[in-house]
Order: structure tokens, then sequence, then C-alpha cells
């Protein structure tokens, strides 16, 4: 298996809009692969058709030589995939704790639920510190965290997050970023979403730039010294 996941000729319409128009890509095991593009490419979408949140118009999508196209969002975390939302979606009336055992929800075996969220308490100290407090007195920061958190509970082998980042100071974009480096350092596969586009192709093993549904450009690192992506999105730097 060279690949993590492979998603063939992939297309989602939202009645005449193309959001998401016959993309192929791929992700390797072990690598950061990022998704850049104006707002309203279908970076979302793509994310949300492979997490099978919306039903795809055509395309297959395969995840460790495994057919997963037609899988219900449940069995595609018991497979390993994990989903941090845009907007973080944290449910700010339950607690910290409650936050991370609604991730867990998949999970029968209580004894696994215990030992995940100690693993998670370790990466994430200050979750075990605030687990009783509910997460709207969180800094938009920190729920990012606890959004993070609650997809790591789930034990994945591949998590997509969708612009982790928006809305949040640059120090707490920076810890955010860090998190995601660790966590794909500790072997975890990752794919991002990003408007903080520079950010994104430094991290990425390979970058893929959307637009208007379509993938118009990839590329490594030296993405980062492409004028017109330069021009675009990374306004000019
Ligand atoms: P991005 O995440 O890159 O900003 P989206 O995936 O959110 O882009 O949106 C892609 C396109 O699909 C846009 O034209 C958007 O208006 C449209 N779209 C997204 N979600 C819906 C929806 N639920 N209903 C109708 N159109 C949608
Ligand atoms: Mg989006």
């Amino acid at each position: 298996m060279i690949y993590m996941l492979r998603v063939d000729n992939l297309s989602k319409h939202f009645g005449g809009v193309k959001a998401v128009n016959d993309c192929s890509f791929s992700v390797k095991k072990g690598k950061i692969t990022a998704l850049i593009g104006p707002n309203g490419s279908g970076k979302s979408t793509l994310l949300k058709s492979i997490f099978n949140l919306c039903e795809i118009h055509s395309g297959k999508i395969m995840f460790k030589d495994k057919d997963i196209t037609k899988l219900p969002t449940h069995d595609l975390i018991e497979e390993g995939i994990s989903f941090v939302p845009q907007g973080r979606q944290v449910f700010s009336d339950l607690s910290v704790r409650e936050n991370l055992e609604m991730g867990a929800y998949t999970i029968a075996d209580k004894e696994v639920i215990k030992r995940n969220m100690d693993e998670v308490f370790k990466k994430f100290p200050f979750l075990k510190e605030k687990q009783n407090d509910y997460a709207f007195s969180l800094s938009g920061g920190q729920q990012q965290l606890l959004a993070i958190a609650r997809a790591l509970i789930q034990d994945p082998e591949l998590i997509l997050f969708d612009e982790p980042s928006l809305g949040l100071s640059p120090k707490a974009m920076k810890e955010v970023f860090d998190k995601i480096i660790e966590i794909n350092k500790e072997g975890i596969s990752v794919i991002i979403v990003e408007q903080n586009a520079k950010q994104a192709v430094k991290i990425a093993n390979r970058t893929y730039v959307l637009e208007q549904g379509k993938i118009a450009l990839e590329g490594g690192k030296k993405l980062l010294h492409d004028k017109k992506i330069k021009n675009i999105y990374f306004g000019g730097e």
C-alpha cells in the first residue's frame, strides 16, 4: 500500500453548481497533504464528501486498498478516518470531557475509551485540567485543540482538518499547526484544508490547489516559490 487515501474522479453538485468537479488526488501514508484554494472552490465539500457527510454525484474513494465510497460516517471512523470540521463545532454547552466522550461514540468498549481518553489527556494536559468546564469557557484556540482531541480519541490513521487556523490569533494558530505537525510525526496521515495557504504549503509534503471544484495545480514545497501561487494565495509575499 503506497496510498492511504485515493480519490478518483469525485464530483459533487448542488443543483447547477459543480462544487467538486471530477477531482482525483491521493494521500501518501504518514504524510501531510494540503488543499488550498479560494473561498467557494470546493475544499469543504471535498472533505465532507470523503467523510460521507454529503452524498456524492460520482467518483470512487479508496482507503488503504478498500473501497469506502458508500460507507456511512461511523464506519469510516471505525476504518480509521477522523474529521475536524470547519468552525470547530464543539458542543459549547457540554463539558470538555463530554465533548471528548461524544468523539468516542463509535467505540463500544469502555476500557478502550478510557485508554484513549488518557492518551488524549497526556497530549493535552490543559484539557484534563479543564475536563469539567463548559467548552464555551475555552478560548478559540483551546476549542480548536479540543476539536482535534475529539478526533484523536477515535485513534485515527488519517485526519481531515478543515480550516483549523480560521479565526485564531497568531499565537493560537502556531500552537494548532505545531500540534498537527506533532500528530503527523507520531504516524497519523493528514489532509489539511487551509486559507492560510503559505503555512499549509510549508508543512505539507504535497499540496493540491483547487479552483472552481477542479484541481488546478499540484506540487511540493517548491510551490512556496511559485510566482502565480505567491501572487494569488500568499498576497504577493
Ligand atoms: P470552500 O470550502 O472551498 O470555501 P465549499 O466547499 O464550501 O468551498 O463550497 C463550494 C461551492 O459549493 C460553493 O459555490 C458553495 O456555494 C456551494 N455549496 C457548498 N455547500 C452547499 C450547500 N449545502 N448547498 C448548496 N451549495 C453549496
Ligand atoms: Mg470551506
